[in-house]
């Protein structure tokens, strides 16, 4: 069994509202004024392997990019830790390693426009002493070349490129900084489906042949099933399963994942079999007041008392898979208290 690479402890990342001059004028005239915290992600503990794709999945607003800018360094978590090889991505609320890079959603946004895209990709390494000013324009055209772009494109800015181009900028700026881990968020949401394929036979191609640890955040099932060794699944800020990729897509224990999945109109598996499960109800609830015990219980077919009262614990069903729901806890124990009785 392989050492855990990246380790998320305990993360939670809760965003407190500031309350502008007018806001407080106005609550002290009685007016409404929202004040409550935004918990964003909560107890967050989860692992990757080297060399692994973990895909990361939830619905818009599950807190799934917030826990991507946490692992990458770019957002300090409210509690918890980050480690990469059992050393800390974040000392004192700031950044202390180039071995966690990202791609963003929206190349265009992540880079300079005023900047020659030679420039941009040069800037960290030469900044962390990886690549000297002198060599640094042959350095970026064997990155240019390696993510399939023709290295005279360095004297080019930005708005010369198409978006699958500039995506491809994107990830040889984060793999020009030598990274073990790469965190992608939403990597190719913002690009036509043909380029999306591109990319992603890019940076499969990219994780086999470097080697890559990736953490793969998207909304999209049927992109992070290509992509994935295993997947986690994400609701209003907490990690509701963990499972490989195929016991994810094949069998999902948890209500919620079911529900996803379902979500996916044709969702085609290998053997042409399609998957029909119920479709989810009701509004994702408002992180501003998450409901008490489990926050599916408003929308799930299977809740009982104790869904609305405790919050259920990421427990191994008997496999190395993860599961936070009462219900299948029940139905675990009940099927080993057989077990037991039938071997007596
Ligand atoms: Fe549904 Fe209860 Fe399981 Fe939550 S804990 S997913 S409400 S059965």
């Amino acid at each position: 069994m392989s050492t855990a690479f990246l380790t998320l402890d305990g993360i939670s990342k809760r965003f407190d509202p500031r309350l502008t001059l007018g806001d407080r004028i106005a609550a002290r005239f009685g007016a409404t004024v929202e004040d409550r915290p935004v918990r964003a992600v909560t107890e967050v503990s989860l692992t990757i392997n080297p060399g692994e794709t973990l895909g990361l999945v939830g619905e818009s607003g599950c807190g799934k990019s917030t826990l991507g800018r946490i692992v990458a360094g770019i957002l300090p978590p409210t509690a918890g830790t980050v480690t990469i090889d059992g050393e800390p991505v974040l000392h004192n609320g700031r950044k202390v390693t180039t071995r966690v890079q990202t791609v963003f959603q929206d190349p265009f946004a992540s880079l300079d426009p005023r900047m020659r895209i030679g420039d941009t990709v040069a800037e960290g390494p030469i900044a962390h002493g990886l690549v000297t000013k002198a060599n640094a324009a042959d350095y970026v055209r064997g990155w240019l070349q390696r993510v399939g772009l023709e290295p005279d494109f360095a004297d080019r800015y930005p708005h010369q490129f198409s978006g699958g181009q500039r995506q491809r900028v994107a990830i040889a700026r984060a793999l020009a900084m030598q990274p073990d881990l790469l965190v992608c968020d939403e990597p190719v949401a913002s690009l036509d489906v043909s380029i999306q394929a591109q990319i992603i036979n890019l940076f499969l191609e990219l994780r086999r042949d470097l080697g890559i640890t990736c953490l793969f955040i998207s909304h999209d099932l049927g992109v992070v099933r290509h992509v994935s060794d295993r997947v986690a699944i994400m609701y209003l800020g907490r990690i509701v399963e963990v499972g490989s990729t195929e016991q994810i897509y094949r069998d999902p224990k948890h209500p919620y994942t079911r529900a996803l999945l379902d979500s996916v109109p044709r969702l085609v598996l290998e053997d042409d079999a399609l998957v029909e499960f119920n479709a989810i109800t009701g509004e994702i609830p408002s992180p501003l007041a998450p409901p008490p015990g489990c926050t599916f219980h408003p929308r799930c077919p299977l809740a009982v008392d104790a869904c609305r009262r405790d919050v259920p614990a990421l427990m191994a069903d008997g496999t190395d898979r993860l599961v936070a729901c009462h219900v299948r806890a029940m139905e675990r124990n009940a099927a080993a208290t057989t077990a037991l009785e039938e071997g007596r």
